[in-house]
């Protein structure tokens, strides 16, 4: 792609500033002579659970592998069963399904609020049968998918309450979970992280975590992405290798430390949004109040969204799209693809995301605001 004015994302521009302390982190584990484990991992894990206000948390290869850890996890504990239900939200990354496929189990998949772009959680009462066992809440594109209707739902049915936290690490929800905390990560069951380089805390690699307050489930899932393993040589499930390496651990104990900066410039970029967009050719996300988004993406919606991203990229401004194709319109789902999920499919039709990381300023938001704002109006 030709350089653009407004690139939308260059992760060389992103770790840039950290640089120096990436370097540093990886010469102390390159001299450490620990290359799996050990007290890198450790102390991110530690890092990571007081970050997100749960108990444990559990370094892992990737995010697809903390949600499907998660799942064989509660399914090794006996609290999941091969072809329950479990409610996931149609408009989400297709990784959120294939963990749940994956294990066995039967994703239900519920409607957007297309103003949150969120799954609808007045829809989730009456998506619940009786083999309705977990409810797989994505907080999608940075803002928290966690309410009273939810909480409620899941404490009237007995449903565990997975979090698929990989956008949003630092959100906080408006209502709090019943451990008394707002934090995405915290507020369900489990929760997963993706640490994938593109994500608001990135690595420089794949690497990802699980988090949960439930000592059985922290267990479950070490033991399992460690081969099933709970001490040397003893095998209690037939496990995976899913283990995140000291040297991400390192780099990411340096991007944990600077996540707060991190938000606050999403939160500052998604204000001139906000405030600037003013077309009516473009509709904005919702604003919530109090809105504990962290911005991972900013996505606005349009009917002529390809024609918007054509005439973005003419004048500078890089954009993308999340995401073109719903998990149940992908080729290996043909079973899912006669699904009547008429938001969704709108949605992938409609949605655009706008720059929000490192590579953009204040000034330059000011910019494409501007640019949006002249789209069907010269
Ligand atoms: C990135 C992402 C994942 C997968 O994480 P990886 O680390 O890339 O495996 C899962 N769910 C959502 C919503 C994501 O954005």
């Amino acid at each position: 792609m030709k350089d653009l004015k407004y690139p939308f994302l260059d992760l060389g521009t992103v770790n840039a500033p950290y640089a120096d302390e990436l370097k540093e982190a990886a010469i102390r584990v390159i001299d450490s002579g620990r290359y799996i484990g050990g007290q890198e991992v450790e102390a991110f894990e530690r890092e990571l659970a007081a970050h997100t206000g749960s108990v444990y948390a559990v370094g892992v290869s990737n995010g697809l592998d903390a949600l499907r850890l998660i799942f064989r996890a509660y399914i090794e504990l006996g609290r999941l069963a091969p072809g329950d239900e479990v409610i996931v939200p149609a408009n989400t990354y297709i990784a959120s399904v294939l963990a749940v496929t994956d294990c066995g189990l039967t994703p239900v998949f519920v409607e957007p609020d297309p103003s949150t772009l969120n799954l609808d959680t007045s829809l989730i009462e009456q998506s619940i049968s009786p083999r309705t066992k977990a409810i797989l809440t994505v907080h999608l594109y940075g803002r928290p998918c966690y309410d009273e209707l939810m909480a409620e739902a899941a404490s009237r049915h007995g449903l565990i309450i997975v979090e698929d936290n990989a956008q949003a690490i630092g959100a906080d929800a408006s209502w709090p979970s019943p451990r008394q905390t707002t934090r995405t990560g915290s507020l369900g069951d489990a929760a997963a992280f993706s640490f994938y380089p593109t994500k608001n805390v990135g690595a420089v690699g794949d690497a990802g975590a699980v988090t949960t307050s439930d000592a059985d489930l922290a267990n479950a899932v070490r033991a399992l992405a460690n081969y099933g393993s709970d001490r040397r040589y003893h095998n209690i499930y037939q496990g995976f290798n899913c283990r995140l390496d000291p040297i991400q651990a390192a780099f990411l104990r340096v991007k944990l430390n600077h996540v707060a900066e991190e938000t606050q410039r999403r939160r500052a970029l998604a204000a001139v949004y906000d405030t600037e967009i003013t077309n009516p050719a473009v509709l904005k996300p919702r604003k919530d109040m109090p809105d504990g988004s962290v911005w991972h993406q900013y996505v606005v919606r349009s009917d002529s969204r390809d024609e918007l991203q054509a005439y973005l990229t003419d004048n500078g401004v890089g954009t993308d799209i999340h995401y073109a194709v719903p998990p149940h319109r992908q080729p290996c789902y043909g079973r899912y693809a006669s699904l009547y999920l008429p938001l969704t499919d709108m949605l992938a039709d409609q949605v655009l995301s706008l720059p929000v990381s490192a590579c953009t300023s204040i000034e330059d938001a000011h910019s494409i605001a501007r640019i949006i704002n002249r789209f069907k109006n010269d």
